[in-house]
């Protein structure tokens, strides 16, 4: 079809009276980010019905649609073509929008969301379909189940014609539901987990857990390809790094080999949830899922939160991996994700891990060194940068309390 612009839907947006505008100021503003770097001449501008995309002679529809169907607050994405008000603008636009589109059966639907408009829906409807009837030999109308449908809808100023609709990424717009702190590992999982709960509004900022030199300086570069995947989403985005080797190593000398993993946990959520408080972040996030490996087990999950009084946000928590891996693929964090590279975890990696941890086994492995002193370090060792294009740019220490 011919299209002048995609129509952008708000959703569950619409269902929020409260708040609206900023809503969609923010949905607006996020959509132009992402458009800003493939799309540089392409700007979105919303009212209180939908959002719009004008789109210029020569642009990629295809790649324009995948990007739009990834950002959040999106429901549903229609391409339109604008057309004027008058029937014959309306007969010409119709046999326009339908140009390239196959079917041999279709109907005309349309709404009037201007009732002073002087014809009827049906009258409307009648007009088209017979237009477009003599211009398709062969076609025929079927208003149950057509092949085609050729949407109309007449506004005070315009009109759109439309005979597809996608399916958009739904949730709120990034930025309209607070901040959290990420744990970023380079797996597969927590790229993942970050979309979805970007897609719920929030904002995020990044942690990672280094360990040289048994972790190589590659991984940051693989955290920079992926946050630069997940930045257009959120704008500005933040990695910090944790120097985790010592707390790592005293894991190692001081436990049972099968609570390692779960120690370790312990020790990130303790490291994680101070930084969170300097920062003032309100919630954590993690990309486990349960039953996934050892630690993700409802008693790990348990012994892990103990350790902290933030909740702890794991979306994908009841996926399944093959859904996990194909939202990866979806997002382009998949190929970053399965560069090989040394993990934290898998390194150490201990062979029989405990499923069903116990707490006070936990505390009786912990009471044997001070560990609190190298989580202190460990977090006044923390290294912040921020993102740009692809690369780690360091950000100068804050100040904290
Ligand atoms: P995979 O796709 O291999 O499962 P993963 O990221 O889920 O990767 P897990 O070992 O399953 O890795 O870890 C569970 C969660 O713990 C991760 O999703 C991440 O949120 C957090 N995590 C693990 N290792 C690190 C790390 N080195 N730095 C920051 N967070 C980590
Ligand atoms: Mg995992």
């Amino acid at each position: 079809m011919n299209v002048s612009h995609f129509l952008l839907h708000y959703g569950e947006l619409s269902t929020k009276g409260l708040n609206k505008k900023a809503f969609i100021q923010r949905l607006v503003q996020n959509v132009n980010r992402a458009l800003a770097g493939p799309f540089p001449g392409l700007k979105a501008r919303g009212d209180n019905a939908h959002a719009y995309v004008p789109v210029e002679e020569g642009t990629d529809f295809s790649s324009l649609l995948l990007l739009l169907r990834k950002i959040p607050g999106i429901q549903r994405i229609t391409p339109v073509l604008r057309v004027g008000r008058s029937l014959e603008e309306l007969q010409e636009g119709a046999l326009r929008a339908i140009e390239g589109e196959e079917f041999s059966t279709f109907k005309v639907e349309v709404r009037r969301p201007d009732h002073s408009y002087p014809l009827s829906g049906y009258e409307v409807a009648r007009a088209l379909g017979g237009t477009i009837l003599r211009a398709r030999k062969g076609a025929k109308v079927d208003v149950h189940r057509p092949e085609r449908t050729l949407l109309v809808e007449i506004r005070e100023k315009e009109c759109f014609l439309s005979c597809r609709t996608y399916k958009g990424a739904g949730g709120y717009p990034v930025g309209s539901g607070g901040r959290a702190l990420m744990l970023l590992s380079g797996g597969i999982d927590s790229p993942v987990a970050s979309y979805l709960l970007m897609r719920r509004g929030l904002v995020l900022d990044f942690l990672h857990f280094a360990a040289p030199p048994y972790t190589s300086e590659a991984v940051l570069e693989k955290l920079a390809d992926i946050l630069d995947v997940l930045a257009p989403y959120q704008g500005k985005v933040h990695l910090h790094v944790v120097p985790f080797t010592k707390v790592q190593l005293s894991i190692y000398a001081h436990a049972a080999e099968p609570y390692c993993i779960t120690l370790l946990r312990r020790m990130m959520m303790r490291i994680a949830s101070e930084f969170a408080e300097r920062r003032g972040l309100p919630a954590l996030a993690t990309g486990e899922s349960l039953g996934q490996v050892a630690s993700q087990t409802v008693e790990s999950l348990r012994a892990i939160n103990e350790v902290t009084t933030l909740p702890v946000l794991r979306p994908c928590l009841a996926m399944d991996k093959t859904d996990i891996l194909e939202l990866a693929k979806e997002l382009g964090t998949y190929e970053i994700s399965i560069r090989p590279y040394e993990d934290c975890c898998t390194i150490f990696k201990p062979k029989k891990p405990k499923t069903r941890p116990k707490r006070d086994e936990c505390r009786f492995f912990e009471g044997k060194w001070d560990y609190a002193k190298e989580i202190e370090e460990a977090v006044e060792g923390i290294a912040s940068y921020k993102v740009e294009e692809g690369r780690l740019v360091p950000l100068r220490k804050e100040k904290t309390e």
